[in-house]
């Protein structure tokens, strides 16, 4: 399948896209992981993208769609992708657009997770994340068995730089500025599913039945 998964930082895009990659062997493709990814590595990309990443501010669409481009014409992706975190501002989805028809593919639908503000607010404060494996854990609900080591590979899991409470009010605004106008935009296209729920088996539950499987 070949899907684009929308909501706010918290609403569970990431954890969803986990879950259906079991389902058909599709990838995971996460800008925010690419970028902390190249962050931690200290390459050129992610010195051009720490600041922004920081503060909770987007990086450019110039420099997403350079990763996208890039990344979609990987073989793994042929087996279909989840894009989580992408694409984040109208730009970002126009371009998209263009590059798939030049590809000669096609979206199956652009998934919003619609959850309230308040679980949003409380999940993103109690969020951790390896550093490694990019694996997300939440102290409260589901906290890795050694407090600070990733179950899965055994790298530290921390607080995220953008998850002091100002980054983090930052990311929310951001996202109601500049990537809420994506469902419109996606609406307009006949591609979206909305799905108001706060457990992501019922998100995957309404994207089975979308896609009749
Ligand atoms: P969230 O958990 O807030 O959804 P992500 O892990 O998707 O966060 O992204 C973390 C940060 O990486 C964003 O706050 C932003 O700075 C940057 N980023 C990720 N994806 C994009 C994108 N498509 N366009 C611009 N910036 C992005
Ligand atoms: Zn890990």
């Amino acid at each position: 399948m070949k899907l684009i998964l929308l909501g706010a930082p918290g609403a569970g895009k990431g954890t969803v896209a986990k879950l259906l990659t079991k389902m058909d062997g599709s990838v995971q493709i996460s800008t925010g992981d690419i970028l902390r990814g190249a962050v931690a590595a200290g390459t050129e990309l992610g010195k051009q993208a720490e600041a922004a990443m920081k503060a909770g501010d987007l990086v450019s669409d110039d420099l997403i769609m350079g990763i996208m481009e890039e990344r979609l014409q990987q073989d793994d992706c042929k087996a279909g992708y989840l894009l989580d975190g992408f694409p984040r501002t109208i730009p970002q989805a126009e371009a998209l657009k263009v590059l798939l028809d030049k590809m000669g593919e096609k979206l199956d639908c652009a998934v919003e997770i619609d959850v309230p503000r308040d679980v949003i607010l409380d999940r993103l404060t109690t969020r951790r994340t390896c550093t490694q494996c990019g694996e997300i854990y939440n102290v409260k609900s589901n906290p890795p068995k050694v407090e600070g080591v990733c179950d899965k590979c055994g790298g530290p899991v921390v607080q995220r730089d953008d998850e002091t409470e100002e980054a983090i009010s930052n990311r929310l605004n951001v996202y109601n500025e500049q990537t809420a106008p994506l469902v419109g935009f996606y609406k307009n296209e006949g591609l979206l599913l909305s799905v108001k729920a706060t457990s992501s088996d019922a998100v995957i539950d309404a994207i089975k039945e979308k896609l009749g499987q």
